[in-house]
């Protein structure tokens, strides 16, 4: 592996690389649609609640024929058009299997992975772990929105997958991508690193928190950080963005400058928050940390922001 002359992995966030030509304006031709469906190698992208599924027999495919996608239960009804792969014009499209985790685990055939291993495994090419996360987000969407939040009135997909009708109140509803804030907040020559509970042992990130309504990103960051840890922000730029299929987020990367230095944890979002030098964060990098303290992979914004701090790239 390549490494920088700071020490550091290569820059490498996942799910950036979708290339597929979506071709949203013939969503609405249910002709086209279907003729695309039924064509020769098309490919069909399955999941379940939690995890896609794959062919045991081929890992690194996580595709089956409109055929095998029926057989193994999928409703043709269901089908979300990701788009065409570009050169060869082959169709992608995704669905859900109506079965749970534990029913599919118990085939021989098939082989469940969840999409964060496949990131940090980097066995997919960028644009094919790119168009997963499209397919997960518009999944679990259909997955959580059988129902009309109207009038409780089943709904049906429509527009290739991006909306769902209700046929009783008329009721039009869309997928959602949710907007979270995640920033490196720095002070002098220190950054900010917290450490939420649901995460490894001894990894310490950037703090992160989903935008509110009515909120400019500026105003959500300094609000973030002042419940997590007590600290004001001043000046916040925007750096970068990522989606982030968990279940479908767009983070929206930023630098802040503190104006305190004191932590206070109030709120139970972090168990543990720290100001932290250049060579204490080079040695969490690599590994050497002596209370074993790390940062998250490279797969994650916040291995770029932490990282861009260290290279002086931000
Ligand atoms: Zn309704």
């Amino acid at each position: 592996m390549q490494v920088s002359a700071a020490g550091l992995r290569p820059m490498e966030m996942s799910f950036l690389g979708n290339t597929l030509d979506r071709q949203a304006t013939r969503r609405g031709d249910p002709a086209y649609l279907a003729a695309l469906l039924n064509k020769d190698g098309t490919e069909i992208v399955l999941s379940s609640d939690k995890t896609l599924v794959f062919r045991a027999s081929d890992s690194l495919v996580a595709s089956h024929s409109l055929e095998d996608a029926l057989a193994l239960g999928a409703d043709q009804r269901e089908m979300v058009f990701l788009g065409l792969r570009p050169g060869t014009g082959r169709a992608v499209f995704a669905t859900t299997l109506p079965q749970d985790d534990e029913t599919l685990e118990q085939r021989d055939d098939l082989r469940l992975v969840d999409l964060r291993t496949l990131a940090v495994q980097k066995l997919l090419p960028p644009q094919d772990l790119g168009a997963l996360a499209q397919a997960r987000a518009l999944i679990h969407w259909h997955r959580t929105h059988g129902y009309c939040s109207r009038c409780g009135h089943k709904t049906d997909l429509a527009e290739a997958g991006y909306r769902r009708d209700c046929p009783s109140c008329g009721g039009q509803h869309f997928p959602r991508t949710d907007p979270c804030v995640i920033m490196l907040i720095t002070h002098d020559d220190k950054a900010l690193l917290g450490r939420p509970a649901r995460l490894p042992e001894g990894m310490f990130t950037t703090l992160a928190g989903f935008m509110e309504p009515g909120e400019t990103v500026e105003q959500a960051v300094r609000r973030e950080v002042m419940e997590e840890s007590g600290i004001s922000v001043g000046r916040v730029s925007l750096l970068s963005n990522q989606p982030w299929p968990f279940p479908a987020n767009l983070m929206i990367g930023c630098r802040g400058e503190a104006t305190s230095f004191e932590i206070a944890i109030e709120d139970d979002e972090l168990e543990a928050c720290k100001w932290c030098d250049r060579a204490e964060v080079r040695q969490m990098a690599a590994g050497t940390h002596p209370e074993g303290h790390l940062i998250p992979p490279s797969i994650s914004i916040a291995y770029d922001l932490i990282s861009g701090w260290l290279e002086g790239r931000t």
